[in-house]
């Protein structure tokens, strides 16, 4: 645990930020990439899901910085979660976050600057993420096989296990 640091959310809007006089915009982008020479940030995850994602990309399994900020103000969503990881830019495959959530935002960091914001959209397949719970799909007997799951229908955003069909229920 020793690579994650807990920041109360002051430090995003604090008074030291309040008198600075830059658009907001630009403040906000400031902050975000503060002590990250390259990673990424990943903003506007919904309050309370950044454990979930911090899991779900294995950044235990990382030895660099990350910063899980939770429960920070937001004029958008009220509140929100904020993570980041300092890393190699290669070093962390994303798609995963599309599935999770695609409206979190991407900041993509590189000497110290944020270089792209990527658009996430649902993936068409995710890969030993989510589980069948079918005790008679294949998944279930044997039990080494990916567990894939397929977006069938891309507007009520369904997944179905690509071996027995069924559908994901969260
Ligand atoms: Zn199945």
């Amino acid at each position: 645990m020793r690579s994650i640091f807990f920041m109360p959310s002051d430090d995003l809007a604090g008074d030291a930020v309040r008198h600075v006089p830059l658009p907001r915009k630009e403040v906000c982008e400031m902050l975000n990439i503060s002590g990250i020479h390259e990673g990424f940030v990943l903003d506007h995850i919904k309050a309370g899901m950044s454990m979930r994602i911090y899991h779900d990309l294995k950044l235990d399994r990382l030895d660099c910085p990350v910063a899980i900020i939770k429960n920070a103000r937001s004029n958008k969503m009220g509140k929100k979660d904020i993570i980041k990881v300092e890393c190699p830019i290669d070093a962390l495959d994303l798609d995963i976050l599309g599935y999770i959530d695609h409206h979190i935002t991407v900041n993509v960091i590189k000497d110290d600057k944020i270089v792209e914001k990527k658009k996430l959209h649902l993936p068409k397949e995710v890969h030993n993420v989510i589980f069948c719970k079918n005790p008679r799909c294949i998944t279930s007997i044997e039990q080494e096989l990916e567990h894939v799951f397929v977006l069938t229908d891309p507007k009520q955003e369904v997944y179905r296990c690509k071996y027995c069909e069924a559908k994901f229920k969260a």
